[in-house]
């Protein structure tokens, strides 16, 4: 064998070059942006915002910026959002327009900035001597139709993140950064937010100062129709809700809506025997025109809902998910932060491993107070868990990747779409991880014979330190102890087999311990029927393998599924099942036809895929297949009391 070394290898080659060249001097290494540090920032910025342009929708920023010295001044676009779980949701290119001058508003030396070389969410300036402030000028193209992004600014309505709307000076803990906002909005708009406001004098709007980072925490909604609502009457600490909507008529929340959500409030705080704020505010937009939303922030959260959705809550209808997970999160996720959560500034890099805590938990304790709360009534929660235990179960991507490398699923893909989601995963933190907190829970209740349960560690986890919004740090470790102080057990390999197995079905345990198991028949359950209505799509999952559109275009193929195996894609479009044009109806009357005792027909379909035209057969007989969670006979029923749903005691007996 013959051993070169690298640097003699670059010589020989050298050499045999009849000019020989000098070696090549590589880029030299990226010079660091000021470290942030944990003192105060010298003086407040004042941050003046004019939301009026109702035409074109742009946003015009004027920002005051005190400085201390001369020298290099670095201003900074927040990069890494909380709640958005990956980098770079502000969109640079909508932020135009930018002027910095040395000086207040009438300055007049235009200070030339400078990006970054390697980080595009940075600007330098040059301060000159003598200058004690500088004066940025810049505005946010929000975007005017959705191909430009996710709408916020409408005739009607606005968000405003503020990420989009302001500049923070690197080298300092956002903490530490004190900033006093006002705003111009349309002529006599409502607005709601949980910055606390110091005046309004007509449409000009001054908020009380606060720091950047939890300035940039607290959005705004503002609309021409808006309406608000109590949402824990009489308490000391208030929660509200905000409507703005398209129409004036979709501010109207009938009293029976409003008390399944104020009981999710209720249950909220006897779940974890306090609240991590002084004041709540759901920040609700009922509109088709703006783009959907569902963020969590720690004293609000931003909700974007279609109209309608208020119409028939109660034990109807499915998707109601969003406003009981957003809220949750004030406890989980913003009041307790994973550590890797918990950066200085917003340009520090997150780090997502214990997403499965954040969302997971989220996942699992938005499932339980909705259905504490009546917003569900229990047989629909279990058609729920049918899907999401028979959707992991099957799902052939868990052969190669485990859950816990799907947190990084947003820093990865960006929420992007995907060729073959069953082979690459996605978010699983999310529904999986509410699997796995379903286990813990029903392993503390077997235990310890019903006696105490995962309640008794969101107190203790989540319910700590009432009042206090405080973030409260916490790692791996933590959560396992925390689930010591409930019920002494080996939790940290209980979790880490869950989080980083594969080749193994879905952590179903918690199920199969609580007296159910996951069946399929051919009848799909009304949840089942709901989504495929509201998709417009034929699922076929569990069948074979395929999700179709209602055109017949496919969807999704199961990695190794029967349309797989069949040499099926997505994109590609079904015309004709056994020699009849496509339509969902015929190709489920066909699987279960092929279905029938003795019938060995294969299934026939025409597929188009492009300009070519194939004809692909399925050689499947197992008829249509639908998952349904049924009781083990003779087993204690652990869902019951979890989503309690359990029969209550008659009165006076
Ligand atoms: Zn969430």
């Amino acid at each position: 064998m013959l051993k070169v070394s690298g640097l003699a290898l670059v010589m020989a080659l050298m050499a045999s070059g009849i000019n020989a060249q000098a070696l090549p001097v590589p880029a030299a290494e990226t010079p660091a942006l000021p470290a942030p540090q944990d003192i105060d920032y010298p003086g407040v910025i004042r941050l003046h915002v004019d939301a009026t342009d109702l035409d074109r929708h742009i946003i015009a920023m004027r920002e005051i910026i005190p400085v201390s010295k001369a020298g290099r001044l670095t201003l900074l676009v927040p990069k890494w959002l909380p709640g958005h779980h990956s980098p770079g949701d502000s969109d640079l290119t909508k932020i135009a327009g930018l002027h910095i001058r040395a000086g207040g508003p009438n300055g007049q030396q235009e200070l030339k900035w400078r990006r970054d070389d390697v980080d595009m969410y940075a600007f330098h300036v040059e301060v000159p001597e003598g200058v004690s402030e500088v004066t940025a000028d810049f505005q946010y193209l929000s975007p005017v139709q959705e191909r430009d992004g996710v709408i916020v600014h409408t005739r009607n309505m606005l968000t405003l993140q503020w990420e989009n709307e302001s500049l923070y000076p690197a080298g300092y803990y956002t903490r530490r950064i004190p900033i006093q906002v006002s705003l111009t909005l349309p002529k006599d708009w409502h607005f709601a937010t949980a910055l606390e406001t110091d005046k309004r004098e007509a449409d000009v709007v001054t908020f009380k100062p606060i720091s950047y980072d939890n300035f940039v925490d607290s959005p705004l909604i503002a609309g021409r129709y808006f309406r608000r609502y109590d949402m824990a009457p009489g308490a000391k600490t208030p929660v509200w809700m905000n409507l703005v909507a398209d129409d004036p008529k979709e501010l109207t929340v009938s009293d029976d809506v409003l008390k399944i959500h104020r009981k999710v409030v209720q249950e909220a705080y006897k779940l974890f025997g306090g609240q991590h704020y002084d004041h709540y505010d759901w920040l609700v937009a009922v509109s088709d025109e703006m783009g959907g939303i569902g963020l969590e922030h720690h004293r609000s959260s931003e909700i974007g809902i279609e109209p309608g959705y208020f119409a028939n809550v109660a034990g109807k209808g499915f998707g109601r998910n969003i406003i009981a997970h957003e809220y949750i999160h004030s406890w989980d996720g913003k009041y307790r932060r994973p550590a890797g959560q918990f950066t200085s500034t917003f340009n520090e890099p997150m780090r997502n491993e214990l997403l499965w805590v954040y969302e997971g938990g989220t996942t699992y304790w938005t499932d339980v107070l909705e259905n504490r709360a009546g917003l569900y009534n229990f047989d629909q929660r279990l058609q729920m868990l049918a899907v999401t235990a028979a959707s992991y179960d099957i799902l052939p991507a868990r052969q190669w990747r485990d859950l816990q490398d799907t947190t990084y699923d947003p820093i990865i893909s960006n929420r992007g779409p995907k060729s073959w989601p069953t082979w690459q995963r996605s978010e699983d933190y999310y529904a999986e991880g509410g699997l796995i907190w379903l286990d813990a829970d029903t392993l503390i209740r077997d235990k310890t014979g019903g006696k105490r349960s995962l309640d008794d560690f969101a107190r203790g986890f989540w319910g700590a330190h009432n009042g206090s919004y405080l973030p409260a740090p916490y790692n791996f470790e933590d959560v396992v102890k925390a689930l010591n102080d409930v019920y002494p057990y080996d939790w940290a390999s209980f979790l880490n087999t869950r989080l980083n197995r594969t080749g193994t079905g879905a952590p179903l345990d918690g199920l199969a311990r609580a007296g159910y198991k996951l069946v399929y028949n051919d009848t799909p359950s009304d949840f089942i029927k709901s989504n495929e209505s509201k998709r417009g799509s034929v699922g076929l999952g569990y069948s074979l393998g395929l999700s179709i559109g209602r055109d017949g275009t496919l969807r999704d193929v199961l990695w190794d599924g029967p349309g797989f195996k069949a040499g099926l894609t997505a994109g590609m479009k079904v015309i004709a099942v056994n020699g009849r044009a496509f339509d969902g109806g015929r190709l489920k009357d066909a699987i279960v036809a092929a279905h029938t005792p003795g019938n060995s027909d294969k299934i026939e379909m025409m597929v188009q895929d492009g300009e070519y035209f194939r004809s692909v057969s399925f050689d499947y007989h197992d008829g249509l297949r639908y998952p349904h969670l049924e009781r083990i006979e003779g087993t204690k029923d652990l869902l019951k009391p979890i989503y309690g749903a359990e029969d209550k005691p008659v009165k006076g007996k």
